[in-house]
């Protein structure tokens, strides 16, 4: 990955403009850890980039910047600029192009964020990202304040990269951070929950979980139920515990999948649980009740049936023995199986399921 996106800063250069990796790609690749976008930043205008890519280049044009999919790697190439005023506390209204990589640094958030990699993967430190790289700090590049004030989105940034990377967040940052917490009601709730999915998707989730409730960011983010939240794998199962469903936007899937999780989670492996709601619910419930995936998974697979087709009759087989035709009855029928060979009562075996439909029959006919 990184030789494609050093031939990317070639195919620049060679354009006739400087070109550097920088952000999150650096960052992450002087931690060892594997990133999936390269973002560059260059002197070429998004105008210079449209006549060297051609049509490999869509123009994003709320940023100012294009995005290039090359060798299947998605690189977000943003031109040298200032920020000039700021709109609603998030993402600046004005802009205007430079020609100095130093002054396009200053712009950024953290200082870890502003390593640079030239075309030769040299590393380029111009802020001194690389020293908080190693004492694992993040810090502001300009005034934390200010920049929060700027664009409220540092705030979540901020407690994002803290957690995914375990860094400490710097002193005035933090102090900013508390400080101008009540401004994140100015940040959609679409770009909120885009940012603490990165949070609770994190092998580290439960620390960031602590971190917002130091900062006393829960409040803000409507979170009245974060004392709930326990230690989960899985970003939907901290999502669940929240109660936030109808104020964050979640897709009709994510929804219906907490409302799942909820209904099992007294008792995730119970077979006819683990049969009705199926094994992702069960599994996410599980781990929140403290139970290995691996247990939830091994009595999954014991059920004696997973679906109705397992069982071993069939309609036809039940009509032809109670001698009738197809009904309503035949729902309660089929469910009263299923629940008696799932909880042992029945064996899974045609005439044993028979004569119970037969006994069933005649009780119903009865009542
Ligand atoms: P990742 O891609 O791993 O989520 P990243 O740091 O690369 O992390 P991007 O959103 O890809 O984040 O942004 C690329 C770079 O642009 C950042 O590293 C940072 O230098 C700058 N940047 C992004 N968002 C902001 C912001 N809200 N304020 C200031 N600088 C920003
Ligand atoms: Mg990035």
């Amino acid at each position: 990955m990184l030789k494609v996106a050093l031939k990317m800063l070639e195919v620049i250069e060679e354009a006739g403009f400087q070109a550097y990796i920088v952000g999150g790609f650096v960052r992450d690749h002087l931690l060892g850890i594997h990133s999936n976008d390269v973002d560059i930043a260059t002197n070429a205008t998004p105008k210079d980039l449209k006549k060297i890519f051609q049509e490999a280049c869509l123009s994003n044009d709320d940023y100012g910047s294009v995005t290039v999919i090359f060798k299947n790697i998605h690189f977000e190439i943003t031109t040298f600029r200032k920020e000039l005023s700021y709109k609603d506390n998030r993402r600046p209204d004005q802009i205007s192009y430079i020609n100095n990589l130093e002054e396009d640094l200053r712009r950024r958030d953290f200082t870890i964020n502003t390593i640079c990699m030239n075309q030769k993967g040299e590393i380029i430190d111009l802020l001194h990202g690389c020293d908080d790289l190693n004492k694992k700090i993040l810090r502001s590049v300009s005034d934390p304040f200010q920049e929060l004030e700027e664009d409220v989105l540092r705030i979540l940034r901020a407690v994002r990269f803290a957690t995914t990377l375990q860094f400490q967040l710097e002193e005035t940052l933090e102090q900013a951070i508390k400080e101008k917490k009540y401004l994140l009601c100015h940040l959609s709730m679409n770009r909120k929950k885009e940012e603490l999915d990165k949070i609770f998707s994190s092998p580290f989730a439960i620390s960031g979980v602590d971190l917002l409730k130091k900062l006393g960011l829960d409040q803000e983010l409507g979170f009245t139920k974060i004392y709930k939240v326990k230690l989960c794998s899985q970003m939907i199962g901290i999502w669940t515990m929240l109660e936030v469903d109808d104020l964050y936007p979640f897709t009709k899937n994510e929804k219906a999948l907490m409302q799942q999780i909820r209904e099992v989670l007294s008792d995730p492996i119970s077979p006819l649980n683990l049969y009705y709601y199926g094994l992702y619910p069960c599994v996410v419930a599980g781990e929140l009740n403290g139970i290995e995936k691996k247990k939830v998974n091994e009595i999954y697979l014991q059920l004696p049936i997973h679906n109705r087709n397992d069982l071993a009759v069939q309609t036809k087989d039940i009509l032809e023995v109670l001698g009738v035709s197809p009904g309503p009855f035949l729902k309660k029928m089929y469910q009263k199986l299923e629940e008696g060979v799932l909880t042992g009562k029945l064996v899974n075996e045609k005439d044993a399921l028979l004569s119970y439909c037969t006994q069933v029959f005649k009780e119903d006919m009865n009542e």
